[in-house]
């Protein structure tokens, strides 16, 4: 599949919890694309200011003076319900406001220009996904289209509906999703071809900001990747160990000066972004200090923090890290001897503990650092980017990938029990069918309710959404079959359909609202709104460089007439009459900060003119 003349080969997004990283196929090889500062990963932040909008960097860089408005962890709200305890849990610890909108979803309210403004976390994070895209543009110099984008393996179906959703309102095609540790994987196999012979298990463990995914994969040496198992937790990250710490030093601070910081969100936001630079460095040294001025209430907060301390209070989440790999290899029926290769991915495997207790559940067997635990994923995704749009490039035509569902997926029948359709680490695209059948005499429909999950009670799962299926002949109970087929398709994705075998009418899972998923019109509503921040980003740039055009054009101005002053080389009621027109606009300048761009040029053109002489 050739693409247009303009537009850029596909590229791989991968949209981090903390940070996130684009990569392309070029020339044979995969490049890490770095956005405009020469960073190769971009922070997952957004900020709204009075005059602008900012994503990446430059959000990241102003968030203690501006905590209320910059909004990270997208991810960790994205798929779910405001209702959903984590997210409760999250929101108390979020210096930005999250109130519950429309059928239990979390809204984000930020003050932008000067008014209260809501967003979904499908548009922060389309927001985020429009950056990457700019940023390969930039790089390519073309147009970016078509891209896949990652998720975490453990990702639901609304989580996996609502990223695909953030991937259409940013402007993209995207051609596929997969699996953060797959993606990992491929990274790895393909870098590694020539080391292996035959066929090798890899485990990959990926602790990243805000998720964890562990999967088993086999690598076959002609680029097969075959996914057996993946487990994890889409709420576990380095962003808790953070949470961790912050309380810590909260309390420390109630302890040493009983005073409650925490309904201080400039000092949680300043806490919190100490607290991380410090856990970076408690990955290489054994004691660092945290030291804050004037935190709360005109005091300064000073600690001493070990890693013996860090350790300690993250030890639970730790544990349950390792539990979650114990986890996998039984789903995958593999033992841990069988294990090839363990492969390390997500900044957060930079932690000393996490890296020891991984070695002693394998044994101390040697863990992998080939891969870059920033950037393989992004990789992986790049060169799925590339298999997908046809290339023939040597490595990328061969891969072959068979991924599997998370989490099983099933309906609830009579008592709340939860039937399983689709059992968990089934290998995709997959289509199930299973009957059921009526369970009173004469019922004439169904209400169908799909979940996913493990629990055996069906409203201890993820309901994904409902349908009813009516005109059932009449007849006794238990007769009448009704077929439910579940298909998922390759991005993961599910689509329910039932059909009344008796007069083979059948009704499709129609997604509403109460699933969190958003309409058609809902996502072209937000595709011409994320249009027009897109637009209004650009003019503001462009009223900013006219502004400063203007001001540089006064200063050379005004330097070159002291130069002809002191040389008299234009008559002096000349010199005069321009020095007068650059007094006006200087002070035309200082009373029209909300000068259009088209005035401020003009007023440049205007000034340039009276000045020719001395240009
Ligand atoms: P990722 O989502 O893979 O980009 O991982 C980002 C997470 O890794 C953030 O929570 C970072 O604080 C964490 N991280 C990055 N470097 C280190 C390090 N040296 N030690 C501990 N955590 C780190």
């Amino acid at each position: 599949m050739e693409g247009k003349p303009n537009e850029a080969p596909a590229i791989g997004i991968d949209l981090g919890t903390t940070y996130s990283c684009v990569a392309v196929s070029n020339n044979g090889g995969i490049e890490i694309i770095p956005n405009e500062l020469g960073y190769r990963t971009t922070p997952s932040t957004v900020a709204f200011l009075d005059a602008e909008r900012l994503i990446g960097d430059g959000a990241k860089n102003q968030v203690a003076m501006n905590p209320a408005n910059t909004i990270f962890d997208a991810k960790r709200l994205i798929g779910r319900k405001f209702s959903d305890p984590k997210v409760q849990e999250n929101t108390k610890l979020w210096p930005f406001r999250v109130i519950e909108g429309p059928a239990d979803t979390p809204k984000i309210v930020v003050s932008y220009k000067g008014q209260e403004k809501e967003f979904l976390a499908e548009e922060i994070s389309s927001m985020i996904l429009g950056k990457m895209k700019e940023i390969a543009e930039a790089y390519l110099g073309k147009v970016v289209k078509n891209a896949v984008i990652t998720v975490p393996a453990y990702f639901n179906d609304s989580q996996r509906q609502a990223t695909k959703d953030a991937g259409t309102i940013a402007g993209l095609n995207v051609i596929r999703m997969i699996n953060e540790p797959t993606a990992a994987a491929i990274a790895y196999g393909l870098d590694n071809k020539s080391d292996f012979i035959g066929k090798i298990n890899v485990l990959i463990f990926d602790l990243g900001g805000g998720t964890f995914d562990v999967s088993l994969s086999t690598i076959e040496e002609g680029g097969i990747f075959e996914v057996k198992a993946v487990s994890g937790d889409t709420h576990l990250g380095g962003e808790d160990f953070d949470n961790r710490m912050v309380d810590h030093c909260v309390s420390e601070f109630k302890r040493k000066w009983n005073k409650d910081l925490t309904g201080n969100q400039r000092a949680l936001g300043r806490l919190r972004f100490a607290c991380e630079k410090a856990k970076r460095i408690l990955s290489s040294t054994t004691q660092t200090s945290i030291e804050l001025d004037c935190l709360h209430d005109g005091i300064d907060f000073s600690m001493r923090f070990t890693r013996a301390k860090f350790e300690e209070l993250n030890m639970s989440l730790f544990s349950q890290c390792i539990q979650t790999v114990d986890q996998c290899l039984k789903d995958a029926k593999i033992k841990k001897s069988w294990v090839d290769e363990i492969i390390l991915v997500g900044g957060s495997t930079r932690i000393p503990k996490v890296q020891d207790m991984l070695r002693e559940l394998f044994d101390w067997k040697e863990l992998c650092k080939n891969v870059n635990p920033d950037e393989a994923v992004a990789y992986g995704a790049a060169v799925m980017a590339a298999k997908l749009s046809g290339s023939n490039d040597e490595g990328v035509r061969d891969v072959l990938l068979v991924d599997v569902t998370p989490l099983s997926l099933g309906i609830e029948v009579k008592g709340e029990v939860f039937s399983i359709v689709v059992p968990r680490n089934t290998q995709i695209p997959t289509k199930k069918f299973k009957n059921y059948y009526t369970c009173e005499d004469n019922q004439s429909r169904i209400v169908m309710k799909v979940y996913q999950g493990e629990r055996i009670k069906s409203t201890k799962n993820h309901l994904l959404g409902k349908f009813t299926v009516s005109g059932i002949p009449l007849a006794p109970k238990g007769v009448m079959p009704v077929e439910d087929c579940f298909y998922i398709d390759a991005d993961g994705i599910l689509t329910v359909t039932s059909k009344i075998l008796s007069t083979g009418m059948s009704n499709k899972l129609t997604i509403t609202n109460e699933k969190g998923r958003l309409s058609k019109d809902d996502i072209e509503k937000m595709v011409r709104e994320a249009e027009m921040y897109k637009l209004e980003d650009q003019e503001y740039k462009k009223k900013v460089k006219a502004y400063n055009d203007l001001e540089d054009c006064i200063y050379n101005l005004r330097k070159k007439v002291k130069e002809y002053n002191v040389n008299k080389r234009v008559h002096p009621d000349s010199l005069k009459k321009m020095e007068t027109a650059i007094d006006e606009t200087t002070e035309w300048l200082e009373d029209n900060q909300a000068a259009t761009i088209n005035e401020l040029q003009r007023k440049k053109v205007f000034l340039e003119f009276v000045c020719t002489p001395l240009i």
